[in-house]
Order: structure tokens, then sequence, then C-alpha cells
């Protein structure tokens, strides 16, 4: 029976690259972004993605940035058809849903994973900034991991803490691997670190959690504050007093030149 669905996406691109952060940090993935988010974080490095833009661009070629262009939606079908003609074997580690934020297209989702499955046994990876319990309720059975922020307040200017709570709940009941991201820079608050440790720690101290400084390393970012080497110490000795991985790791993508 051939894969296929009525439903259409409204995505920023498609493209091959090596994960920059997190616990996937260093493995190839295929990145399929979808446009939109609802949060307008301070450090935000993907705010072409906030609304959705009238063609997205797909890359021809695994890594070599060919990309072609396309009118917004797409099919569902059309998107299968891309993540095939870019799935190389042995190439890729996972699949990575990114944005933006993906959960706000979870209906889509909730049809166009199965499919997926269908096609590739690539394990299918969630980025997202948490904050969604509802929607990721949706597509959980579908997802092998997820990698959420926790936004501080500081960050996002709002308060997010108890939907956060929910979120992780749900991925530490599933089966997914979950892992946490906090973004921080130089004004970063220690008590609000300490408060994002307990939230994590009130789920399981065993989930890993990383500090995520800024990087400024193109020529939009040089506004962004980066913290000192004593402030990053002194930030992960304060969470590993309550979680038994906080792990620091820049955006390495960015250092690598990368999208
Ligand atoms: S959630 Fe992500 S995409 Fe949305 S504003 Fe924050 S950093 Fe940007």
């Amino acid at each position: 029976m051939p894969l296929e669905t009525k439903l259409t996406a409204r995505l920023v691109e498609i493209f091959s690259a090596i994960q920059g952060e997190g616990l996937n940090v260093g493995t190839r993935q295929l990145f399929i972004r979808f446009a939109l988010c609802d949060l307008r974080c301070k450090f935000c490095d993907s705010a072409h993605t906030w609304g959705v833009p009238s063609e997205c661009r797909i890359e021809r070629t695994p890594g070599q940035r060919d990309f072609e262009t396309h009118p917004n939606p797409v099919s569902g079908n059309q998107l299968l058809e891309w993540v095939e003609w870019q799935n190389q074997p042995g190439l890729h580690d996972s699949l990575a849903l990114t944005g933006g934020e993906p959960l706000l297209h979870a209906p889509f989702l909730v049809e166009f994973l199965p499919l997926l499955r269908q096609l590739t046994e690539l394990p299918i990876y969630l980025e997202t900034a948490g904050h969604r319990p509802e929607q990721l309720a949706m597509v959980l059975p579908f997802l092998d991991s997820v990698g959420m922020d926790i936004k501080l307040k500081s960050v996002s200017g709002e308060d997010t803490g108890q939907a956060h709570s929910e979120f992780l709940q749900l991925c530490h009941k599933s089966s997914v691997a979950v892992f946490v991201k906090v973004i921080v820079d130089r004004n970063t608050d220690p008590i609000e670190l300490e408060q994002a440790a307990q939230l994590v720690a009130q789920v399981s101290p065993e989930i890993p959690l990383f500090l995520q400084p800024v990087t400024p390393l193109e020529e939009s970012n040089q506004h962004l504050l980066v913290p000192s080497p004593e402030q990053v110490l002194a930030w992960q000795a304060l969470m590993k007093r309550i979680l038994a991985s906080v792990r620091v790791i820049p955006q390495t993508h960015k250092m690598m030149g990368q999208l």
C-alpha cells in the first residue's frame, strides 16, 4: 500500500547536517525544520522561522547546501519523497524535527510520523522549546528521543515552568530518551538556574542537562554576551549539586561554520 497523507506542512527547510547541540552532538542528522514559533526568546538564532515563508528550501544533495525552493505549504506525500531522496544508506544517525516550534504542527505530525516510520528505520528526534505538553502527548508515541529547552523567564519573557514540568514528566513516563538544554549568557541569574535544576530533579535527577552558553559567531549575533569561564564553572557546580549530569556545550555547529 503506498504511503499517503492528505495533510500539508508549512516548512522552512530540509537539510543534512552535523548536530551541534545537546546529547546528539556530533551525529549526522536529516533536519526537517518547520515554520512558526509562539515564543520570542531573546537569544533566538532562528527568528526567520517565526512566520511562514512563501517558499521552503530543500537540499538536493545531503550536506551540499544546493537548495531548491518550493512553495508553502507542501504536501505530506511530497515531504516523504524528499526524505526518501535525502536518506542515503548509512549517512544519517537520525531524523531531527526542528523549528521554530515543531509541536505547533502536532495534527500534521500525528498523521505524518507513522508514515515516516514505514519509510525509514532512522530514529526520530524532536527538538522543542518544551512548553506544549498537550501537543507532545499527541506525537510522543512516534518519537525516539526529545531534546527540550527549559526557557528561563529572563530569556523568553514568559513563565513556562509549569508547562516544562508537565512536558518533562510526560517524556520521562514514556519510553523516549530525553535531555534538557538551558541557554545562558553573562546576565543569567544563578537563582533561575537552580530553579531549573530543581524542576528537572523533581521528575528525575538522572535526566541529563546541557548548559549552552550563547555562541555569537555570526555578524548578526555580536550583541550576545558570552558568560565568563568563571560564571560557567560556578553554574555547573551549582546545578551538579542537584542533578547527576550537567554538561556544558556551546553551539558547535556554529564553530564549524555550519548552518
Ligand atoms: S523557542 Fe526556539 S525558535 Fe522559538 S523564539 Fe525561542 S529560540 Fe527561537
